[in-house]
């Protein structure tokens, strides 16, 4: 049996999740032994019209990377998007809060009317194509994605969990944020991190994003408890979340 060709592409963003592939070090050996890779920018030259399954990385900026990403859909049998700025359009829909002009005058100063300097609102793949998959977060956690992609390799439906993040922190035995006066996005968002934050100390700011059916009455609760509001939940939210619809309990 041939295998699965794939290729690499990314769009608006820091390639963070792209170099996270390469942290896989010894483990990318095992998974390119699974695969044919065919395109992939940060590591080899070569290009293809053909490919099996697209991992995607970043936002959509531009009309034009709008349809080049309609292409790689077209061509691809399974899209897969790979880290917060592709799965819910990430830090880079923070710009949407502001007027788009004064935006490219923030960062390109005197070139701002370049035509190649053009940008209209942040985007996530799944605004524009069919997304098969997504591996959350920012960045990915490299584990989750070989997880993902050897269960697709073997046929099987990836796992992705539809469970909040304070079920992986009460699993790691770790004193919860809001005991610290913090507020954390853990109620709302999807687990898969492992509690990556509140197990280093630190709240969660939401970068997976909510989590299917979140219970917003029991974090409703949870914040009423240590006198906090939804106001001061939203705030939390801007970082990852600003843009996208509150959650409906
Ligand atoms: S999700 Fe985060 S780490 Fe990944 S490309 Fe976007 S900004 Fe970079
Ligand atoms: S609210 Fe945050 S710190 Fe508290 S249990 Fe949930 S994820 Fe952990
Ligand atoms: S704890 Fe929250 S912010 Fe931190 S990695 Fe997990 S989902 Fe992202």
């Amino acid at each position: 049996m041939s295998k699965p060709r794939v290729a690499i592409f990314d769009f608006a963003c820091c390639e963070g999740c792209q170099l996270q592939i390469v942290n896989l070090e010894e483990d990318i050996l095992s998974l390119i032994a699974l695969v044919d890779p065919v395109e992939w920018r940060e590591a080899m030259s070569d290009q293809s019209e053909t490919y099996d399954i697209a991992l995607v990385e970043g936002s959509i900026t531009r009309p034009e990377d709008a349809e080049r990403l309609k292409t790689i859909r077209e061509r691809a049998k399974i899209l897969i998007a790979l880290g917060a700025c592709a799965t819910i359009g990430g830090l880079n829909k923070l710009k949407n809060n502001f007027d788009l002009t004064e935006v490219r005058q923030a960062v390109y100063g005197p070139a701002a009317g370049l035509a190649h300097l053009n940008t209209e609102p942040t985007r996530a793949l799944d605004e524009i194509v069919k997304v098969d998959f997504k591996v959350h977060g920012c960045p990915i956690d490299n584990r989750e994605l070989g997880a993902i992609l050897r269960s697709l390799l073997m046929g099987k439906t990836p796992f992705i969990p539809t469970y909040p993040v304070c079920v992986e922190c009460k699993k790691n035995g770790v004193v919860c944020r809001f005991e610290y006066n913090e507020i954390c996005l853990g109620p709302i968002t999807r687990a898969g991190c492992g509690a990556r934050c509140p197990s280093r100390g630190a709240a969660c700011f939401g970068c997976r994003g909510f989590v299917d059916d979140p219970n917003v009455n029991a974090a409703q609760d949870v914040m009423a408890y240590y006198g906090k509001t939804v106001e001061d939940l939203k705030s939390r939210m801007a970082l990852f979340a600003g843009q996208q619809e509150f959650p409906k309990g």
